[in-house]
């Protein structure tokens, strides 16, 4: 690995500030061959290689003690197809960089969240989604693409030749390997017309179902203080629920633009927040909801700095999907990074359990393979093709072993506080 460019790093930081680590060193690689190098330099020492995007999971999914790499050198878009609505970009190509450049191309990708930081193969490593009833997560628009398996060997792939990998290469973690190229079904370009309105959680609460039902993009924020809610509504040009059906609320903002740039308004968030969010039965999302509301309302009123985000998600079949097999609804507690979040975290992970909730895999959570196992239906399945393509464990921290092999141990032995890892588990 003598050739790939590398730097000392003594310590990394994740966007919020909350997670830190000592990774040692970061190599950048510049080509697919280098990414190779370093597979099989880590694979003979014996030591752990994590691919880092953008550093926005609150989880350690990137954290090593071996080699960290960023593909900040490989960025970009390969090639494109209008007709056939698709493209390839490089592995290291923020979600911001790639939709600019789709756009000169007249292509654009059907969904995204609520900003364009991250990169591509980042987002989809822990399952970002957006808003949707109809629509599914980011990752379920990979089609194909180029990956460094455990082993140091390229593996081209397609829905074609093999939908079970695409399957598990959807939601990976980074655990089957370094994506190089991403292959991505699209759409054409198109635009949106984002309508925002306020009104009480009381009065929003009655309408969620049918403006669930009726917008292409519908989602809202609760502010646990006020007890007031933001609806936002997300449709091409004049869709979606009419102005004349909400008059239970107020407009306080409409604009129309291109989708990219209507939906990445928030890039420019200056607050650093802490989020749990988990995915429940969409039967259930409302009652869950009233369930968060009041456990908020009764524990948490005086100490909560920041908002509820409530979504939409059409089930998929990817085996680590959150969404797997379920129409879903997620709930997300945000709270500023600088105030107390794991006691409030965690008595309200209680709530989105009970609900049979699968926790966003780069949000905060504490749950761990023996309980994580019993959630996804096809959860062996991805544990063998993980173990095909990194026989040797190269892409495997003492987390990820936690994660998704419960390293031997029952789920109460394992650490049960939100954010917390072994050894800061250990030295309590
Ligand atoms: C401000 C903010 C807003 C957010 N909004 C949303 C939202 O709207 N919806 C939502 O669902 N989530 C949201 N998230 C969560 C975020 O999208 C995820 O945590 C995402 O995984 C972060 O992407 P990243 O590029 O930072 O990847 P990282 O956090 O750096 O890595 C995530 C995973 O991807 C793997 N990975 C990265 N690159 C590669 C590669 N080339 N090959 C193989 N594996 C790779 C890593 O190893 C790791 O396992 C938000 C987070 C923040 C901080």
């Amino acid at each position: 690995m003598d050739d790939v460019p590398t730097e000392d790093l003594e310590e990394w930081t994740n966007w919020s500030g909350n997670l830190q680590f000592e990774p040692g060193v970061i190599a950048t690689p510049e080509t697919e061959g280098q990414v190779q190098s370093l597979v099989e330099h880590c694979r003979a020492e014996g030591k752990t290689l994590r691919v880092v995007g953008a550093g926005h999971s609150w989880t350690p999914v990137v954290e090593t003690d071996g080699v960290l790499v960023s593909l900040e050198r490989l960025t970009g878009l390969v090639e494109h197809d209008r007709e056939a609505g698709e493209a390839v970009i490089r592995g290291g190509t923020t979600l911001g960089e790639a939709t600019a450049a789709l756009q000169e191309v007249g292509l654009a990708m059907t969904n995204l969240g609520d900003v364009s930081l991250q990169t591509v193969a980042g987002a989809f490593g822990t399952g970002t989604h957006g808003t949707g009833t109809e629509l599914q997560s980011l990752s379920s628009t990979l089609v194909g693409g180029r990956i460094v398996t455990g082993t140091g060997d390229v593996k081209a792939f397609s829905a074609e030749d093999d939908p079970e990998f695409l399957r598990a290469a959807r939601l990976s973690l980074g655990t089957l390997g370094v994506f190089t190229e991403l292959r991505l079904d699209l759409e054409r370009a198109y635009k949106i017309e984002r309508r925002e309105y306020c009104t009480t959680a009381e009065e929003a609460l009655e309408h969620v179902p049918t403006l669930a039902a009726e917008n292409r993009h519908f989602d809202f924020y609760w502010y646990p203080r006020s007890d007031e809610v933001k609806l936002r509504l997300l449709n091409a040009p004049n869709g979606g629920t009419d102005e004349r059906d909400l008059a239970f609320a107020s407009l306080v903002k409409k604009g129309t633009g291109w989708w990219h740039q209507t939906i990445a308004e928030h890039d420019d968030m200056t607050r650093l927040f802490e989020e749990m969010e988990y995915a429940v039965p969409a039967e259930e999302g409302l009652e869950c909801f009233r369930e968060v509301r009041e456990r908020i309302r009764e524990n948490w009123r005086a100490d909560v700095g920041w908002r509820v985000l409530w979504r939409t998600i059409a089930p998929e079949d990817t085996y680590l999907s959150a969404e797997y097999g379920r129409e879903t609804v997620t709930i997300g507690i945000l709270q500023n990074a600088q105030l107390e979040f794991r006691e409030y975290f965690e008595d309200l992970e209680g709530v989105f359990r009970s609900y049979d909730g699968r926790p966003h895999w780069g949000k905060r959570h504490s749950l761990r393979a023996p309980e994580l196992a019993k959630l996804y239906p096809e959860w062996d399945r991805f544990q063998e093709i993980r173990r095909e393509h990194d026989p040797d464990g190269v892409f495997t921290s003492d987390y990820l072993r936690t994660l998704l092999e419960g390293a031997g141990v029952t789920a109460e032995e394992q650490p049960r506080r939100i954010g917390e890892r072994e050894s800061e588990v250990e030295g309590e």
